[in-house]
């Protein structure tokens, strides 16, 4: 099969690999579809820690065509969507539903590169590995734990459906559980991209009466008001505090989402909370970055700063697609690039300079 290999930082390249095998409990997935996501980019540029070489790619949807041994279910030929966590089902986080602290998630896959059986499914034509991040869809084939495929609804394409599996994930996992959005609160998002694209459509959807999106150039909060921000804020013309203020009667809003990981937008998500508000985020910074903040602030206006990785992916992801399946999510509104996986390196380098709104995916051509 064809894949996308990183060998040296900042050099993705399309290589040959052997066709990949599941096994026991694992199905394996021809790939229709990978959104291009930051937390790659980070991989890419040598500044989140990996096991090289690699292959990139947790964004995916595609079809099953073979089951390793012990799998029930999905039946081979039924389209899914595989979420960037891979819960093992076995280990103690997992039995307490808090699938996104996986053990053999976060100690063989994120620490070693492998699945859970502590080898990798990919190798060259040589016969040397090729180290896994998530499932490694960046390819034709990947393999996948079966606790982690899920149908998608029928009306869905698998290009709209790819990024139910990272971008809207994590915004599902952070409106949910860490930010605990009450109906009826104000929601503020900072950075639509990918992630923060479906924060304001999921915010809306799951009952916020207010989004403020926050960004800077048209194009990006243009896209925030098709996903239903009700207002936005250009942070390279505008005094973000001051607006969102005067747009919340001088309070501030309950919840902030920030979705960049940088220290100004860290720090920007505490500036628009009303008293007693909630700062959650998301973005994933280089690793070691630092931010400072003013902890007076949190102290006297009792706030709350909040981090959220994921979602639970058992149980987060049917509720997720049940809202797919309900027409209520506008999957391919966010999608502004599709490419051929010789276009991924090209296309990474675009998100890098900041020129991708929303997401690009990648979209396999038939073999
Ligand atoms: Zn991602
Ligand atoms: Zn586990």
């Amino acid at each position: 099969m064809r894949a996308a290999v990183l060998r040296t930082p900042h050099r993705l390249e399309i290589e040959e690999l052997r066709d990949p095998r599941p096994g026991p409990g694992e199905v394996l997935v021809r790939v229709a579809a990978c959104g291009l996501c930051h937390s790659d980019l980070h991989v890419i540029k040598g500044q989140s820690p990996a096991r090289l070489p690699v292959v990139p790619g947790h964004e995916m949807a595609g079809t099953v065509v073979a089951l390793g041994e012990g799998v029930q279910g999905p039946v081979i030929g039924s389209r899914v969507v595989a979420p960037f966590i891979l819960p093992c089902g076995r280990c103690a986080q997992c039995a307490r539903g808090r699938d996104e602290f996986c053990e053999a998630f976060w100690s063989l896959n994120r620490g070693q590169g492998t699945l859970y059986d502590g080898t990798t499914r990919l190798y060259t034509p040589a016969g040397d590995p090729v180290w896994m991040a998530g499932m490694s869809a960046l390819a034709e084939l990947a393999v996948v734990p079966a606790t982690s495929v899920f149908a998608i609804p029928d009306e869905m394409t698998l290009e709209e459906a790819a990024p139910l599996g990272c971008a809207a994930f994590t915004a599902y996992g952070a409106i949910r559980h860490a930010g605990a959005l009450e109906p009826g609160e104000r929601v503020a998002v900072i950075a639509v991209g990918g992630v923060g694209a479906n924060l304001v459509q999921l915010a809306r959807v799951l009952g916020a009466a207010q989004v403020i999106a926050i960004d800077v150039g048209a194009e990006k909060l243009d896209l925030a008001r098709r996903m239903g921000a009700t207002d936005t804020v250009d942070g390279s013309r505008e005094d973000v505090r001051a607006r969102v203020l005067e747009l919340t009667d001088g309070e501030g809003v309950e919840l902030a989402f920030e979705a960049l990981g940088r220290p100004a937008t860290i720090r920007q998500s505490l500036d628009v909370l009303a008293l007693g508000g909630r700062a959650v985020v998301i973005g994933v910074s280089a690793a070691g970055g630092l931010t400072e903040i003013e902890s007076n602030l949190l102290v006297r206006r009792q706030l709350r700063l909040i981090g959220s990785y994921g979602a639970r992916t058992r149980a987060d992801m049917p509720q997720l697609l049940e809202l797919a399946a309900a027409g209520r999510l506008r999957m391919a509104e966010a999608i502004s690039r599709q490419v051929t996986l010789d276009e991924a390196p090209q296309t990474f380098a675009a998100l890098d300079r900041g020129e991708i709104v929303g997401r690009a995916v990648v979209v396999m051509e038939p073999r």
